[in-house]
């Protein structure tokens, strides 16, 4: 990861003098440092704007330095907007416009009219709102006193969302084969992910692997082994399983460092050469922050890695998922998350336990090791990402995750079990009418609004399934949609 860092540029003008100007600048410093403290990047204090030219050499620099992931603007005083335009019309990076102010009280005694020329944040800010919209920038308002925590939890998020953005304009997913066959929502137009998202999308021949395989060394696999037994319980008896997914995993890995990749999708209709489908060597690549895909699904690949950076230290509880079965005892209605083999054990409930089991879909010579566990409980969201024809739309959904309700001692997988918003039938209603997948990111720590901000700033349609969400509601705003995407 890049160190990234946040601009924080401050407007003012050159109406007040000197003195106050000189205020300003110690304001701003003092306010970045306290924020560099509270949230996930460094806030650094850039410029307090006096001027067209400016603002222009600053959002030039933003744009060309690669460290920087975004900027953060705020009015100390009044900062006529007509000097922002040219700046903001070649704004490339992600922008939040964080109305605060410097005081969090009206000081009673000391107000008077120098007071009232130095804090002019409330019609300062108001200016400055008005050109963004006016310009129609994407941006993010986040308005709050600057020492408060909701606020610092705030601009977090939107943080690491921008990181996200960056993140996901330099991603190369590695494709090991194609799609599975006759799928139609794991297809999707490469040359517009890379436009929108930056997604370099490319294939490898399975050929490949099985070459990098053989180069594999049994010291690697003793030291890969020794990182399994740290971090998960040995359910079996069959090391050679696992030694043979180690061995998948260090050729994948490798092949992806090689060629600077992120993500990686593949399919069981492709495995020649192979004596097992990738399971435990998938989910322990996950675990690391590598995005992945079943079934050749390039796309939900892409998303699970720019969602793992969205989340807590960069790392975070994000994962390939996918719809599998209901429990549809009114009342009691739930759905049942899991994949073939591939679940992140970021996901887990306690330490995952690789075991070996029979696998009767795909070329499978061996039994492959995969890791079995439960999900954790607590709020989560799902992202499905499609292709609609001319633009893709992303679509959250809400869900509350819980201890699965039995046992099911005889599934060989990790599992996941959910109740969606705002009940599970209404919420599938709404899942079809728009046409999610059965692929999904889980994510226990990027939230909705993470997400409709990351799908602003990569330009894409977005649809949130909530509480709130009727399907009658829905459809309507999915007729506006559809229109309003037509003449983008
Ligand atoms: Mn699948």
């Amino acid at each position: 990861m890049k160190k990234y860092e946040f601009w924080f540029v401050v407007g003012s003008q050159l109406l007040y003098g000197e003195e106050v100007l000189k205020t300003v600048a110690q304001r701003a410093e003092e306010m970045a440092s306290l924020l560099s403290e509270k949230l996930p990047y460094p806030v650094v204090y850039k410029v307090t704007a006096k001027s067209s030219d400016e603002i222009s050499d600053t959002i030039k620099e933003a744009n060309y330095n690669d460290n920087c992931a975004g900027i953060i603007t705020w009015c100390h005083t009044f900062s006529p907007s007509k000097m922002w335009i040219n700046g903001l019309a070649n704004l490339q990076k992600p922008w939040c416009h964080f109305a605060t102010q410097y005081n969090r009280e009206i000081p009673n005694e000391e107000i008077d009219m120098d007071f009232m020329n130095l804090n002019q944040a409330a019609h300062g800010d108001r200016e400055h709102g008005f050109i963004g919209a006016r310009l129609r920038s994407s941006r993010k308002i986040i308005a709050g006193y600057w020492k408060d925590e909701d606020v610092h939890e705030r601009l977090g998020k939107w943080m690491r969302t921008a990181v996200g953005a960056a993140f996901s304009k330099e991603m190369r997913v590695m494709r090991f084969g194609d799609n599975m066959r006759d799928v139609a929502v794991t297809e999707g137009d490469k040359v517009e992910a890379q436009k929108k998202f930056g997604w370099q999308v490319n294939t490898w021949a399975v050929g490949d692997l099985v070459s990098e395989m053989s180069k594999v060394t049994e010291s690697e696999i003793d030291a890969l082994m020794e990182e399994y037994k740290a971090s998960y319980d040995i359910a079996t008896d069959n090391i050679d399983a696992i030694r043979y997914q180690a061995k998948e995993e260090i050729a994948m890995e490798k092949l992806m460092k090689r060629e600077k990749c992120s993500a990686f999708s593949n399919t069981f209709q492709d495995l020649y050469g192979m004596e097992q489908l990738p399971g435990l060597a998938s989910q322990h690549l996950m675990s690391k922050g590598y995005g992945y895909g079943g079934e050749g699904d390039w796309k939900v690949a892409a998303l699970t890695s720019v969602m793992k950076v969205m989340g807590e230290n960069a790392n975070g509880s994000s994962a390939f998922m996918e719809d599998y079965t209901y429990h549809l005892v009114q009342g009691s209605e739930y759905s049942l998350g899991a994949h073939m083999l591939e679940v992140c054990p970021s996901l887990a409930e306690g330490k995952p336990r690789i075991e070996t089991h029979h696998l009767g879909i795909g070329m499978n010579e061996k039994d492959p090791a995969r890791l079995v566990f439960e999900g954790k409980a607590g709020p989560a969201i799902v992202a499905s990402l499609i292709d609609m024809g001319g633009r893709f739309r992303l679509i959250v959904q809400d869900i509350e995750c819980v201890k699965p309700i039995m046992e099911m001692p005889n599934l060989p997988v990790a599992r996941v079990m959910w109740k969606a918003m705002p009940d599970l039938t209404t919420g599938l209603e709404c899942w079809i009418t728009a046409g999610g997948a059965h692929h999904t990111v889980l994510s226990y720590d990027v939230t909705a609004e993470q997400m409709h901000d990351w799908a602003n700033m990569m330009d894409i349609e977005y649809v949130h399934i909530s509480q709130d969400t009727t399907v009658e509601s829905l459809e309507h705003d999915l007729l506006v949609s559809d229109l309003i995407w037509k003449l983008k």
